[in-house]
């Protein structure tokens, strides 16, 4: 039971005889903590959350309108106690919301990180939920009624698709550059090119990742120009490794020179060393096909003679947050027996998910129908113009009068790193402000009341417009549901 504020306070505080502003509450109209629990009301709350919840929140609030109080600013109202119980039900509501919420990602970037990367596909959704359901034989074989191996599945999946002899999977592609560093290379040096010590963002720089696996970067090279002289000059009794990294994220243009995987493996094995990729996204089919940019695959490094290829499961694979690692039965086994490795596996959840992904890949045909990510990034541009064209009408009735909407031709991109120079041509809705006065408010205004949507609304503002790119819209009509809610929020 709460005390209540003794008199001194109260009048320490302005509350002097005959100060009180008319209307509104003294301290003593506010009620003691038991007395709100008994509130019929709140009865019903207590018997719905229980009373460790209600009991927390009923102190809190009455703190709250205590300090209101207090400085003058609660009126009579609202310190009676059918106010409070309607206060107190929605404070519980707040604070038992989810905290992670489902949004439309109309920002143009497919494969978003802040926004969560790939979205899962229907069966890798229906799996995760079938395996955490119940027990499952995460490490037990059923052939033999022995312990198991969590990856095995996974690796052999990945063995036919890719065509590696071994494979593993750790807690993302960060974890699998770690851990391929350090059970390679620990207390040795591994060459780098100067054009590819790159941050990934995050605070994922090359150089400090390789500090971390306790291995000494070489770098060789210059920042646009690298030979295949600059690693053989490099290769010493130390060297462990030759690295090279997928610039993902940017291009160097023009005056420039890079040693292929196939001529740094010949190097390497030359040396009698192991030679090791970081692809990053990693697609595992030939994005060309469907008209998109070209990206390496894990596949072709592997025929060039790479003995360790590591890539993510979030990125153009369309599956869970992963880190995947293939290559030789030598190079994997000692990454697979690295003590490090027990710390960044994957747990059972993601674990079923990417197993699922993975089994979509063996019927390729479906991939653009089946695979969120894929279906995303090859959805025709004519398609998102009729969605455009059907949203139009519907969204100028919800922002009007104060802006106008126009149907536009966007460039979107893939993200996430993949391919950061090709845009994805796309199409989409523009809104602008009709009064040029103020404007840039009133668009930070409808950009708020987008994301205060309960499906928020995420575009992105460019030349004094907010734009909706569409190719990521499925839910047309969750967006459309959503638009009287939008024009109450502008009004
Ligand atoms: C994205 C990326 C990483 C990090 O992968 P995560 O799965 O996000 O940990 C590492 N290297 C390259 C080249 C990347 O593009």
């Amino acid at each position: 039971m709460m005390q209540e504020p003794a008199e001194s306070v109260v009048h320490g505080s302005g509350f002097g005889a005959g100060e009180q502003a008319a209307g509104k509450a003294h301290p003593r109209d506010l009620p003691a903590t038991d007395r709100l629990l008994r509130e019929a009301a709140v009865q019903q709350l207590l018997a719905d959350h229980g009373h460790t919840l209600v009991a927390a929140e009923a102190r809190r609030l009455l703190d709250d309108c205590r300090q209101q109080v207090l400085a003058g600013q609660l009126d009579l109202a609202q310190a009676a106690l059918p106010a409070l119980a309607a206060q107190l039900q929605a404070r519980v509501q707040q604070v038992l919301r989810p905290r992670m919420q489902a949004v439309l990602n109309l920002t143009g970037t497919v494969i978003h990180t802040n926004l969560g990367r790939s979205l899962l596909a229907e069966p890798a959704l229906q799996h995760m939920l079938a395996m955490m359901s119940g027990p499952n034989n995460l490490e037990y074989d059923l052939g033999s009624g022995g312990r198991g191996d969590r990856d095995s599945m996974i690796e052999e999946l990945l063995c036919q698709i890719t065509g590696a002899e071994a494979a593993t999977v750790v807690n993302n592609n960060a974890a699998a550059v770690l851990l391929t560093l350090a059970a390679m290379a620990r207390g040795r040096e591994v060459i780098v090119s100067r054009g590819e010590l790159v941050e990934i963002g995050g605070a994922f720089r090359m150089p400090d990742v390789m500090e971390s696996a306790g291995a000494r970067l070489v770098e060789v090279g210059t920042t646009n120009r690298t030979h295949p002289q600059d690693y053989e000059r490099a290769i010493s009794g130390n060297t462990a490794l030759l690295m090279k990294v997928h610039t993902s994220n940017y291009q160097v243009q023009g005056f420039t020179r890079s040693v292929s995987e196939a001529e740094m493996a010949q190097i390497a094995h030359r040396h009698g060393l192991p030679m090791a990729t970081d692809l990053g996204s990693g697609s595992l089919v030939d994005l060309a096909q469907y008209g998109l940019p070209r990206e390496p695959l894990p596949q072709e490094m592997l025929v060039a003679g790479c003995d360790v290829v590591t890539f993510s499961g979030d990125k153009l694979l369309g599956g869970p947050q992963a880190g995947l690692i293939v290559g030789s039965k030598e190079a994997v086994g000692r990454i697979r027996k690295f003590p490090m490795k027990r710390a960044l596996r994957m747990s059972k959840l993601p674990l079923a998910a990417l197993e699922a992904t993975l089994r979509l890949y063996l019927q390729p045909e479906h991939l653009t129908r089946d695979l969120p990510t894929l279906r995303m990034l090859t959805r025709p541009v004519a398609e998102i113009r009729g969605l455009a064209a059907r949203l139009q009408p519907l969204l100028i009735e919800a922002v009007a009068p104060r802006f106008g909407v126009e149907i536009v031709e966007l460039q979107g991109q893939i993200g996430s790193g993949s391919l950061p120079v090709d845009r994805l041509p796309s199409a989409g809705l523009a809104m602008a402000p009709l009064e040029k006065k103020g404007a840039g408010r009133a668009l930070d205004a409808l950009a708020s009341a987008l994301r205060q949507l309960p499906l928020p609304v995420i575009g992105r503002i460019a030349d004094d417009r907010l734009l909706l790119d569409l190719r990521c819209l499925e839910q047309e009509a969750a967006f459309v549901s959503q638009l009287p809610a939008l024009q109450e929020q502008l009004a």
